[in-house]
């Protein structure tokens, strides 16, 4: 680590670099605690979730399930449907949705918040300045939220091979008559699954086998994959991209599978294989600042770097890439990077309490169709980490409700701690799975457990039935099998026979 001149007087208590969701969140929360604050972001506004991410991806989504559902019209005893629809007008709808949320993130609100927002490059040149063109500012602590880029292999054929990024696919305007999908994790599937509604045909390549989304648990995978391949999503699982060619004017991939290798051709290829953090060429090389093997940058509970006042959150540091895990993280740094300066004074059950980084209760969907949403640990995790754990199940091809709407599939899937009903982690695999588990996340997150959900009213019929039924699946298998044994002695004394 190299040594600073500490400056005696600074511009700025906090400068945060990036306005993603982690930036966004650190510079508000900072204003909010009166701190002298400045946001400098190099591009747009809202970083990736807004402009690439969550926004395009589900308001895409959206459209796609529209034409599902009217291409499955006969489900709901509709005679005849149809719609006509230009791809590029849908394409376009997205860009008005993200329009219409920009302003929640815009200079104009943030400035009204107290943010002094500076647009252009940020440089770091050291701990306490940060460079904007010929510009220095200096500040006592630093935030470091510059998120993460598709990550792209450095494959054979790459430079000509014409492939789309979770970045650039928005920019598609003409349908591509056929796309080749490299990657099955959640941003391959999700718009694997959307241009395939739209009338794309798409082949979805995955290396690891033999289910996409491979970080879920088989059965929560298998239904996922089952779904897209009954839509007509070519699946290739056990495959792995191992160069891009160009032949007869044509693109093709080659993959390989158990030492064979297939060549197929494509009018479009969306790389989805992950996402590497944004790391270089703004100063932290210069600085040393530590990373890790896996490209993110390397920070303790409190989220401080190997420089105590620079502080980093979301996307960059991991180990989530959310944009929820990035808006918690960012209270963790930015209250950090205020404090910092008395840390040194602060007792540590304060900063324990306070001020270290709580993972105790991480929730994420995937919004496929069926939608996938766990919470906490999942099966695979708990083997893997020889945590000891009961499973219960519930299949919502039981429930009223979706019977009623002819969502009649899916299922619940709940881990508790042996012999209590503590609830150690949640899996919902339905259509609307991403707001059933919020009730698992609260259970987590304020200690209560399934008899606390069973002896709850819920609605009826509702989706959210599906928890506590759930909830009375794992009462019934635990049932006072003496007490109960009593009351039909008692029942029967009571009817007068033996
Ligand atoms: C297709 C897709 C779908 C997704 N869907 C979801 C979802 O449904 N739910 C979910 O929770 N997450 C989703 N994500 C992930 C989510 O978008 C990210 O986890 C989140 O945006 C991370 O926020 P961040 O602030 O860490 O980074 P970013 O949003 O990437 O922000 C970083 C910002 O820093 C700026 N920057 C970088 N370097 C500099 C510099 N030197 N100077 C100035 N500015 C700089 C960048 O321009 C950028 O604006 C999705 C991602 C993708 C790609």
């Amino acid at each position: 680590m190299l040594k600073f001149k500490k400056p005696k007087k600074f511009d700025y208590n906090l400068i945060v670099i990036g306005a993603g969701a982690a930036g966004l969140v650190s510079s508000y929360i900072a204003s909010t605690l009166n701190a002298r604050v400045a946001l400098i972001e190099k591009n747009k506004m809202g970083g990736d979730c807004l402009n690439t991410g969550c926004v395009p991806s589900k308001a895409l989504i959206r459209s796609a399930k529209a034409i599902s559902q009217i291409t499955n019209h006969k489900k709901y005893a509709l005679k005849n449907a149809s719609c006509e629809f230009d791809f590029a007008e849908i394409m376009e709808r997205v860009q008005t949705i993200i329009k219409k949320i920009e302003p929640h993130d815009s200079i104009k609100r943030y400035t009204e918040l107290g943010v002094e927002c500076i647009t252009g490059e940020a440089k770091i040149t050291s701990p306490y300045v940060v460079q904007v063109g010929e510009k220095k500012y200096t500040t006592q602590a630093i935030v470091v939220a510059t998120g993460a880029s598709p990550l792209i292999p450095n494959i054979p054929g790459l430079e000509s091979a014409n492939i789309y990024t979770s970045e650039s696919i928005w920019h598609l305007r003409e349908q591509p008559k056929d796309m080749i999908v490299i990657g099955g994790g959640p941003i391959g599937c999700e718009l694997a699954q959307s241009f395939q509604r739209l009338g794309t045909q798409v082949t979805l390549v995955e290396k690891m086998g033999p289910y996409l989304m491979g970080r879920e648990d088989d059965d929560v995978a298998k239904e996922v994959t089952e779904r897209l391949s009954n839509e007509g999503v070519k699946i290739l699982t056990e495959h792995s991209l191992i160069e891009f060619q160009k032949k007869e004017g044509g693109n093709y991939v080659v993959l390989e599978n158990n030492g064979k290798k297939l060549s197929l051709p494509y009018t479009a290829c969306l790389i989805a294989l992950g996402r590497k953090a944004n790391v270089k060429g703004f100063g932290l090389e210069e600085l040393g600042v530590q990373i890790r093997n896996d490209g993110t940058i390397e920070a303790n509970e409190f989220l401080q770097t190997n420089y105590d006042n620079i502080f980093v959150c979301g996307d960059v540091t991991g180990p989530f890439q959310f944009t929820h895990t990035a808006a918690h993280q960012a209270y963790y740094a930015s209250v950090g990077a205020v404090f910092h300066p008395l840390f040194k004074w602060l007792p540590k059950f304060v900063k324990a309490k306070f001020l270290k980084v709580d993972y105790t209760v991480i929730p994420w969907a995937t919004y496929t169709d069926p939608e996938v949403a766990t919470v906490g640990l999942t099966e695979k995790v708990a083997k893997a980490e020889h945590i000891q754990y009961e499973v219960t199940t519930y299949g919502i091809d039981d429930l009223d409700r979706a019977i009623a709407d002819s969502d009649d599939n899916g299922f619940v899937k709940v881990l508790t701690q042996p012999g209590t009903d503590k609830v150690l982690g949640a899996t919902i695999v339905h259509s609307r799975a991403s707001d059933l588990i919020t009730e698992f996340i609260l259970a987590m997150r304020m200690g209560f457990g399934l008899n606390s959900i069973l002896g709850t009213i819920h609605i009826y019929p509702t989706m959210s039935e599906a928890n506590k039924y759930l909830a009375g699946n794992w009462k019934k298998s635990r049932k006072p099998e003496r007490v109960l044994q009593v009351l039909r002695k008692l029942f029967a004394w009571l009817r007068g026979s033996k």
